[in-house]
């Protein structure tokens, strides 16, 4: 068996790793490069093998950085199944749409303001192609192992977010994926699953080299939130429709219940809020929440859905709180409302989530006083604050923990999706603290699982 590392190598996105057994190639993730403009270039060039020539692929979850270059992989002849959990299913039927229908609107503003350097600009791929591609896929719920030639497939919880799933295969050596690493105490998802034992490992950095603080995420939030009501200010807290913003929403109805903060209103902006709401509530058995605390979340909550509702936002006259997507600033309605209230002193710009190098999020909380938005500057003049706690990502130690109830040492483990910072960080600890065989690999790398004790 061989494993090729075609994305989250050196940086967190385009996850997407090529497994090959015999005359079987499955990919296990199928993300978009995102961030900096040479990681997003990539996602033009072309795909390193025949997409043809893949018998399948699976993902881990529904984010964009492990799903949303399926569209384009389906569009360059990709004709195969995708497996993925149900809920996955569900939330990339939703989210792979919009990520087509904001390439395109994205392309469009780009040659209507003409500040491409392509020309016309085109989508990557188009709201239709993502359409197109959601035929290709099947569901298969966790711990329901399946064949794909002579692997077995398993998809085993990850915590994260709904659906996330780590993916084990198993051929003639057995390596599990570790996808997105979910957090022992998520206020809405379960712990990921401990006691794996595969021969290889292929596991994510994101915070390899941070602990989340640990401050109650609720006191920060009403602090931030109180402060920036009194000042007459807007909250505005750049996450992805799925997630992140139900938990903040959740955070916020408890704050609001319990007199902590002013009943003020909170603006969910996102054309797929209500969709991926009603989603928590058909999958309660894959959550914390029940089904009181989801109805909440919706009753507290102002569904934003119309472009025309979304522009009132802009100018509001009163302090509120609205959650835009998409969480790292790299496009979507959140941008609108940064040339707004980004300039505006009595406001606070929250992050919530991971903020990629490169990304308009990035740059911002590295210090940055004006971001490009749409081709023009933006002054960066509201406060900026961020809660580490609200991560859906295990922390350094967290990671290390999970690694630690393992039932053997891998022969192998490589270490992927993080900043190359974060990813030595994180092999050093391992290698130290677990006294494991660790490596990092870079884009493009391949390697070959051959058992310890081969020639
Ligand atoms: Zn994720």
């Amino acid at each position: 068996m061989d494993i090729a590392f075609l994305g989250a190598a050196g940086t967190v996105t385009g996850s997407k790793y090529l497994v090959t057994d015999g005359s079987t190639r499955v990919l296990v993730d199928c993300g978009l490069f995102q961030g900096y403009k040479a990681l997003r270039e990539r996602n033009w060039a072309p795909f390193p093998v025949d997409p043809s020539s893949i018998d399948a692929v699976v993902l881990t979850h529904a984010h964009l950085d492990h799903s949303g270059y399926l569209p384009r992989l389906v569009k360059e002849g990709y004709s195969g199944p995708v497996y993925a959990t149900p809920p996955t299913v569900d939330l990339a039927g939703i989210l792979l749409p919009d990520s087509g229908h904001l390439q395109e609107e994205d392309a469009e503003y780009a040659n209507k303001k003409g500040f491409s350097k392509h020309r016309p600009a085109l989508p990557l791929y188009t709201e239709q192609d993502a359409y197109d591609s959601l035929a290709s896929l099947a569901a298969v719920d966790f711990h329901r192992p399946f064949t794909i030639g002579d692997l077995t497939v398993e998809f085993i919880p990850a915590g994260h977010i709904l659906g996330a799933a780590m993916i084990r295969i198993t051929g003639d050596r057995t390596v599990v994926f570790s996808g997105d690493v979910g957090r022992p105490n998520d206020p809405i998802m379960y712990p990921p699953e401990g006691g794996l034992g595969p021969d290889v490992l292929v596991c994510e950095s994101t915070y390899g080299n941070r602990v989340h603080e640990h401050d109650d995420p609720l006191d920060i939030l009403e602090g931030v939130v109180s402060k920036t009501a009194n000042r007459g200010g807007v909250v505005l807290i750049p996450a992805f429709a799925v997630g992140r913003s139900q938990a903040i929403i959740y955070l916020l109805h408890r704050l609001v219940a319990d007199g902590r903060i002013p009943a003020l209103p909170i603006y969910l902006n996102s054309p797929m809020a209500v969709r991926t709401t009603d989603l928590y509530l058909r999958y309660h058995r894959y959550h914390r929440l029940d089904a009181g605390d989801v109805r909440a979340i919706e009753r507290d909550v102002r569904l934003v859905q119309s472009v025309e509702e979304s522009k009132s936002l802009n100018h509001l006259d009163h302090p509120a709180v609205i959650v835009s997507a998409s969480g790292m600033l790299t496009g979507g309605r959140v941008l609108h409302h940064l040339a707004s209230y980004g300039p505006d002193p009595r406001s606070t710009l929250l992050f919530v989530g991971y903020q990629a190098g490169g990304t308009r999020g990035a740059r911002i909380l590295s210090g940055e006083s004006e971001v490009k938005v749409h081709g023009s500057w933006v002054p960066i003049r509201c406060d900026v604050a961020q809660i580490h706690g609200l991560s859906a990502h295990a922390d350094a130690n967290e990671l290390l923990d999970w690694l630690g109830s393992f039932s053997r040492s891998p022969e192998m483990t490589y270490i992927t999706h993080g900043e190359p910072d974060a990813s030595e960080a994180l092999r050093v600890r391992v290698q130290h603290e677990l006294g494991w065989k660790v490596r990092v690999p870079l884009l493009g790398d391949q390697v070959s699982l051959v058992k310890a004790n081969a020639p």
